[in-house]
């Protein structure tokens, strides 16, 4: 018989009683260094005092109230975004998918608000992640996701990670526009180089197309800047947020220039859940504690200094480990064996991981991660890659 909860994740058999900053506490008291962070969600880690004493205020007062009214909290985390973005309006979501579908329907409907309404086709990359709705999976384009699911959704052409000429073939006169993760996170850490994302801000600019970042993964603090686009030089026209947005509570959010959204009218678009005050009140303890002078350069601080050891850890354990990559506190460690039995051996170790595409093994401490924290997760790692070596040894010993 099937098991109540529906099947489609292949769960490690380990549940948790409660977090407190960057550690989990076992069901059976076992403590945990936590460094899936809730796949980049928690990134304030558990239990932030702020982030509980906002949630617990507001839900006294109101959790829910509809799009029907305003929402003042809401109004102020809208302002927020926009102030310390590129951005002049936002949508609320529950979730990173929905984020993804605003931002494609808003850039389908910019076309067509402009006289283009054939123009609806989206150029993503191979290795995306953007959800696991109809639409983003389209845009995704993995065929393990997509496998069985029925036709797949119309509107997307997907490239070569990094193939500018690919992207230039693929655009034609239905094209309108180009969705990109800064760093591809599901993908395996992948970071786009930034004369890449420059030259498609000027071939956007140049065919009439809208630039949209899929910041998901890499927005909030996670890179070491609010927002990774900031190393660039150039702005998205539209982004996409969710993740660490809401420090744990379920919270995307679509941004977009006044230019972009101007097809994104009354009755275009909605969300019975979207932007409800206990999300927003979420929202707003987070980027409190974001925004606070010398947060974020900590987080730069802490990433430079786990690095360094990790390509320490890299030349002394070559025979697990291959390269080390990322930006900030979003890392990948491409292993030479299988990823999942990296994962397994740091979680022996008591080092919680997510596995990644291309055989990488993800990296995610909470920004809040201490240098002490950072020195345990190294150690441990080390630990890790000394019994898995041994294992290849005897492995190829017996194999001899
Ligand atoms: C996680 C993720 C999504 C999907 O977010 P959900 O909240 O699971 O719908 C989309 N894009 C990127 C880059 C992500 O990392």
């Amino acid at each position: 018989m099937i098991s109540h909860v529906l099947p489609t994740y292949p769960r490690v058999d380990l549940a948790f009683e409660r977090g407190e900053g960057a550690w989990l506490i076992a069901t059976n008291g076992e403590r945990y260094l936590d460094f899936t962070s809730g796949v980049a969600v928690n990134a304030l880690g558990h239990s932030h005092p702020q982030v509980v004493e906002a949630v617990s205020e507001q839900a006294k007062k109101l959790i829910h109230i509809s799009n029907l009214f305003r929402i003042p909290e809401g109004e102020r985390l809208a302002e927020r975004l926009c102030d310390m973005s590129f951005a002049d309006t936002v949508f609320f979501t529950n979730s990173g998918a929905e984020a993804l579908e605003c931002a494609i329907k808003t850039a389908r409907k910019y076309q067509s608000a402009s006289g283009a309404p054939e123009r609806y086709r989206i150029v993503t990359f191979e290795g995306a992640f953007h959800g696991r709705t109809l639409a983003t999976l389209a845009a995704g384009g993995q065929k393990k996701h997509l496998d069985g699911f029925g036709p797949v959704v119309d509107g997307f052409d997907q490239v070569p990670f990094g193939d500018l000429n690919a992207v230039k073939r693929a655009i034609g006169p239905a094209t309108a526009a180009i969705l990109i993760e800064p760093v591809q996170g599901e993908g395996g850490v992948r970071v786009v180089p930034l004369s890449f994302l420059r030259a498609l801000r000027a071939l956007c600019d140049e065919r009439g197309l809208l630039l949209v970042f899929d910041e998901v993964q890499t927005g909030i603090g996670r890179t070491g800047d609010l927002f990774a686009y900031e190393r660039t030089g150039i702005a998205p026209d539209i982004m996409a947020l969710a993740k660490a947005l809401g420090g744990g509570f379920p919270l995307g959010a679509c941004l977009a220039t006044t230019e972009a959204a101007k097809g994104m009218t009354a009755g275009t678009h909605g969300s019975t859940f979207g932007g409800n005050p206990l999300a927003m009140a979420a929202g707003n303890a987070v980027l409190d504690v974001v925004l606070a002078p010398g947060f974020l350069d900590r987080v730069r601080q802490n990433a430079l200094l786990f690095k360094q050891r990790l390509a320490e850890l890299k030349d002394r354990h070559a025979a697990v480990i291959a390269e080390v990559r990322g930006e900030g506190l979003l890392i990948g460690l491409r292993t030479t064996i299988p990823n999942g039995e990296v994962v397994d051996a740091l979680r022996a170790e008591k080092l919680l991981t997510v596995a990644a595409g291309d055989n990488v093994v993800r990296l995610l401490p909470p920004l809040i991660v201490s240098d002490a924290e950072i020195a345990d997760a190294v150690a441990r790692i080390d630990r890790a890659c000394d019994k898995l070596a041994q294992t290849k040894l005897l492995k190829a010993g017996a194999a001899r």
